[in-house]
């Protein structure tokens, strides 16, 4: 087994398990624990990920889906900006997903996300994503209890029929403890560089911490697929989060083994002068 195949195994929530959060690591420095040799780590994988992204969009038949959630703070954006960083922006989208429209809500909650989803060739990144149907909405009591219930297998099926029509789907819970996300809200206020992304209704989600937390453990119970896992990332380093993210998605394309096409014809055919 391979060191990336190890990490995989490590962070990757198997079908059925309960994970509790609360026992996980947020930190995990063992795994990385030089910062400088992390970040290096994340910049060779960065590169590849770019290269085989190109293999991908020449062979136009599969897709890859990254999807990103976390609490507020936990770094979905830094996570993008470090992993697909040398991805051409030829070959990659991102979509996040905020409160629904009121056109969004007018349909079923997966509309909104099949219309995002990435085209054959290309790395879609979801910051935000489906699952806030079973997480803010769960947690603010936003539909009935049984609404939320039937979701979890919906979300299920909707995977799977993804996956049969080409998209690999990776999955990435990005998990900070509450500590880290007091100091990260604190930067926020204190620093004038960041203070526009200080939300104030960012503290009444943190009021809520404990149930938030009780909704990622029944999404990540109940939808670690075989066909679309979900991965817990220790987040609270940015450099640990970043080489895991980056090794698991650069594995995953290298067993996707995207090949270039082969053409009809020789290079003997053509003389260009
Ligand atoms: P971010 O925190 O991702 O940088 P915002 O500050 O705009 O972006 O937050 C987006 C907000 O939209 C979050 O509070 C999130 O919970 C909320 N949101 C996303 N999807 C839904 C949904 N389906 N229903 C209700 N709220 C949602």
């Amino acid at each position: 087994m391979s060191d990336t195949q190890a990490l995989i195994k490590k962070f990757r929530v198997k079908p059925g398990e309960r994970v509790k959060l609360r026992d996980e690591d947020a930190g995990q420095e063992s795994i990385f624990p030089d910062k400088d040799i992390a970040k290096a780590a994340t910049d060779v994988f960065a590169k590849d990920i770019n290269k085989l992204q190109d293999r991908l969009y020449a062979e136009n038949k599969r897709a890859l889906l990254v999807v990103l959630q976390g609490t507020d703070t936990a770094g979905k954006d830094g996570t993008i900006t470090s992993v697909f960083r040398e991805t051409s922006p030829l070959g990659v989208s991102v979509t996040a997903f905020r409160q629904p429209s009121e056109e969004e809500l007018a349909h079923d909650f997966l509309w909104r996300v099949h219309k995002a989803l990435p085209r054959r060739g290309m790395i879609g990144i979801l910051n935000r994503s489906h699952y806030e149907d079973v997480l803010v909405v769960k947690v603010h009591h936003l539909v009935p209890k049984d609404v939320i219930e039937q979701r979890y297998e919906q979300i299920n099926a909707f995977e799977k029929m993804l996956t049969e029509n080409g998209t690999v789907i990776l999955k990435f819970m990005l998990h900070i403890s509450k500590g880290e996300q007091k100091q990260r809200l604190q930067d926020r206020v204190d620093d004038p560089n960041k203070r526009w992304k200080f939300n104030p209704g960012d503290l009444k989600d943190r009021e809520h911490w404990d149930e938030f937390q009780d909704a990622y453990e029944t999404m990540l119970h109940r939808c670690s697929t075989p066909w679309a896992p979900w991965h817990v990332i220790p987040a609270d380093k940015k450099w640990v989060r970043d080489a895991i993210v980056g090794s698991i998605v650069k594995e995953t394309l290298e067993e996707m083994n995207p090949s270039y096409p082969e053409v009809s014809w020789k290079k003997s055919d053509f003389k260009i002068s």
